[in-house]
This record gives C-alpha cells, sequence and structure tokens, in this order.
C-alpha cells in the first residue's frame, strides 16, 4: 500500500465524492473548503443512472436508496404539452441495473460528509496557490500556512484556482443561456415520477418531483433573446413561460417568491485540463459542462473512484494520473460536447427550427433515445 500524503481542494460533490473513494482505498487524504460550511446550493439534482453506479460501488447504496426519488421517464413537450420526444428510465434500469434518482442536492452532500473521516476535513480553509515539484506539490493557504504534499487534487470548481496555477487562464465558453433554479413543494394533483421539459422558443421550463413532497423545477432563457437583468422578477419570468401547457399549469403556480433559489449563467469549460506534475483535477474544475444532459455532478464522481482506482493499481503517482488522465479526457469530452449540442437544440430561438426539431424527434422510436442514453453514459 502506498502511503501518498493527499491534499483535495474543494468540498463540493467532487471533492467529498474524491475522499470517499480515496478513504475507501485505503489512503487518509486531508481535503480543505474555503466556505465555513460544507453545503448545497439547495436546488435538486438529477444522478444519471452511470453516477448512481458509481456511488453504490463507493459503498452508498442504501443512503442514496433512502433519499433519491426514482425516476421513470425523461420525458420533453411542445408549449401545448404534446409529448415530442420521451426516454424510459425504466429500460435503461432493466439493461443497466441502475436506476435514475432525483434527489436534494443537500442530501446528497449529507450523504457524501456523513460517509468520510470528518478528522480530516478542514473547513474555512482557502488554498492560495500552488507550486509543482518533481516529488511532489507545496500548497501555499490563506493564513499563511505552507505544507507539502505527494498528490494534490484541484476540486475547486469551474473558477478554479488550481487549474488556473497549473494551466493558466483557460477561457469559460458562454452558452448564453440564463437559467433560474426553484425549490418548492410539489402541488397534490401531481403525481408523476420523472423529469419533465417544456421545449418554446428560445425557451425552456422543467420540473422533477423528489422525496418529501418536494419539487425542483427550472427556467431556462436565450440570454440574446430577453435582458436577464430585467427579469430577475419572479412574475415577469413566469409570464415568459405562460404559454406552456399541460402539467406545467399545475406546476407554475407552485413557484413562489420564497421558492426562488438560484440563478446562473450557464457556461462550460473550453479546454479539459486534467494533470500536470503531482497535481489532478476533478470535476468542474477539470471540465465544467452544461447541465443539459444532467452530467456535470456525474462526471465528477465517476471522476473520483477512478482516481483512487488509479492511485491505488499504479506503481507511483506519475502513472497513475497519467492513466487517468488517459482514461477521462475522451469520456469527459464526449458528454461535454453532447451536452452544449443538446442545450443549444432544445432551446433554439428559431421558430422553424423548433417546428422542425419536434417533427424529428416525433419520427424517433422510444427505444432509439432509451438506447442512446444507455450508450451515452455507461461508465467507460
Ligand atoms: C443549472 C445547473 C443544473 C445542474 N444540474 C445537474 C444535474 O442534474 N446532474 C448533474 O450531474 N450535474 C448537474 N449540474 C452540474 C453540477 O452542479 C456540477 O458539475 C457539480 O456541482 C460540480 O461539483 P464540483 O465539486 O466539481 O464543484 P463545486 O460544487 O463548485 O465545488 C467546489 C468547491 O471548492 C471550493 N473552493 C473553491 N476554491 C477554493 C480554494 N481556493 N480553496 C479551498 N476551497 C475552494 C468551493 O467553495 C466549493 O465548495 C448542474 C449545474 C448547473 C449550473
Amino acid at each position: 500500500m502506498k502511503n501518498y500524503k493527499i491534499l483535495i481542494i474543494g468540498g463540493g460533490i467532487a471533492g467529498l465524492s474524491a475522499m470517499r473513494a480515496l478513504e475507501r482505498r485505503g489512503f487518509h487524504p486531508e481535503l480543505v473548503e474555503q466556505s465555513d460550511t460544507i453545503h448545497s446550493d439547495g436546488t435538486g439534482i438529477l444522478l444519471g443512472f452511470n453516477a448512481v453506479a458509481t456511488l453504490y460501488e463507493l459503498g452508498l447504496k442504501n443512503e442514496i436508496e433512502a433519499y433519491g426519488l426514482e425516476l421513470s421517464t425523461m420525458t420533453a413537450f411542445d408549449e401545448e404539452g404534446k409529448k415530442i420526444v420521451a426516454c424510459n428510465l425504466d429500460y435503461v434500469k432493466e439493461k443497466s441495473g441502475y436506476t435514475t434518482y432525483g434527489i436534494a442536492r443537500e442530501d446528497l452532500i449529507d450523504i457524501l460528509v456523513s460517509s468520510i473521516n470528518k478528522k480530516y476535513l478542514k473547513i474555512g480553509k482557502r488554498v492560495q496557490s500552488i507550486v509543482n515539484t518533481e516529488h511532489g506539490v507545496n500548497v501555499i493557504f490563506d493564513d499563511g500556512s505552507t505544507s507539502f504534499y505527494d498528490v494534490v487534487v484541484g476540486a475547486d470548481g469551474i473558477n478554479s484556482t488550481v487549474r488556473k496555477s497549473l494551466f493558466g487562464e483557460i477561457p469559460l465558453r458562454d452558452a448564453k443561456q440564463a437559467c433560474w433554479r426553484f425549490m418548492a413543494k410539489t402541488p397534490a394533483n401531481f403525481n408523476q415520477n420523472g423529469i419533465f421539459e417544456y421545449f418554446g422558443v428560445g425557451k425552456r421550463a422543467g420540473y422533477m418531483p423528489m422525496k418529501n413532497g418536494e419539487l425542483y423545477a427550472y427556467i431556462l432563457l436565450n440570454e440574446n433573446k430577453y435582458d436577464r437583468e430585467h427579469i430577475l422578477n419572479l412574475d415577469e419570468l413566469l409570464a415568459m413561460c405562460q404559454e406552456f401547457k399541460g402539467d406545467w399549469q399545475l406546476i407554475s403556480p407552485a413557484l413562489t417568491k420564497a421558492s426562488k433559489v438560484k440563478f446562473d449563467m450557464i457556461k462550460d469549460l473550453s479546454q479539459i485540463c486534467i494533470t500536470k506534475g503531482r497535481v489532478v483535477l476533478i470535476g468542474d474544475a477539470a471540465h465544467a459542462i452544461t447541465p443539459n444532459l444532467g452530467q456535470g455532478a456525474a462526471m465528477g464522481i465517476e471522476d473520483a473512484e477512478l482516481l483512487a482506482y488509479y492511485l491505488y493499481f499504479e506503481s507511483n503517482a506519475h502513472e497513475a494520473l497519467q492513466a487517468f488522465a488517459k482514461r477521462r479526457v475522451q469520456r469527459v469530452q464526449t458528454i461535454q460536447t453532447k451536452s452544449y449540442m443538446i442545450g443549444k437544440i432544445a432551446q433554439s430561438s428559431s421558430p422553424l427550427f423548433c417546428k422542425l426539431r419536434n417533427s424529428f424527434y416525433r419520427l424517433l422510436p422510444s427505444r432509439a433515445i432509451a438506447e442512446d442514453t444507455l450508450k451515452t453514459l455507461s461508465r467507460r
């Protein structure tokens, strides 16, 4: 057993998953988080079957089953509420052996925190910079302290300081989509388990029920079509989606001022950055992905499990990080490209394109959609 001194920077889903995975392999990593608490952004999250499979491998099956809500379908509707396309998640489960879940981010973070050794978790500690040397990494913290590690894992998110130290300024790609996310109560007369989206022209709205009567919902608008600063008013935002019929008419009244929790401009990272010397990046720090496939966190969880695998099985840290990078680049590139493309197709501002898109998708057999999901997300 190699006795590497490992530092994980960042206590988000990727960093916490890495801590869990490394501890399962017998390592004793430290984790530093700049915030004074380990917390989520308070919204919901889709755990694709690949994320679920990896979390089960990390020994968290009982916890995910207890807190996640099993989803049976991923369905897109047009403005009228007529189905455009659906992915049968029951079929995906039957073929892959793993369920797709909706879960509150807070619950996922709690599950991960409960699974690690808190003795090595340091909150309110920020990494200022790192210096990669031949034999390890010197880490300089904001409080003026320094420490030397054999391996450093940068899990510090889309605006990663670690990435900047290693690779310089890598531009983010702006998808030009503004996203509002909400947590609310599921209306009493809504009782379907799935993730549902309405495709409009230059806009989308979606929702997913979760455990304990909670509802996660979101609205996406093309930035060039609307002035995002102007639409921060909830009534105006909901008015933008009032043409959506069907169940959206049930969901929309559940979204109140009390339930609006998060606003983001959707971006991804223009270049995948994995490793240099004894430092390795995981999660959004390495490969931020647009949310259209619901795979950003899933990729971070996969990274975590595979990084621990290679550090355990390869003969030295250099070989391990190289093998990890080789395995991950193609995988995350494929998911990132597909996710960005789906966002552009689902949210086109051209009425003609939207009409053709809807007609085309309606021709696709539902089995083909499920098979494509299995092929795209299956872990490699
Ligand atoms: C609208 C939206 C919807 C999404 N939906 C889904 C979904 O349904 N399914 C899915 O799989 N993914 C989804 N994602 C993607 C997912 O949220 C992210 O990929 C994931 O949360 C990133 O986790 P992370 O741990 O890599 O980074 P982060 O969550 O950003 O965590 C980084 C942590 O590092 C800390 N940190 C930063 N700098 C330092 C420093 N210098 N020193 C110490 N600590 C530091 C930060 O405080 C933070 O806690 C979505 C994203 C968006 C924007």
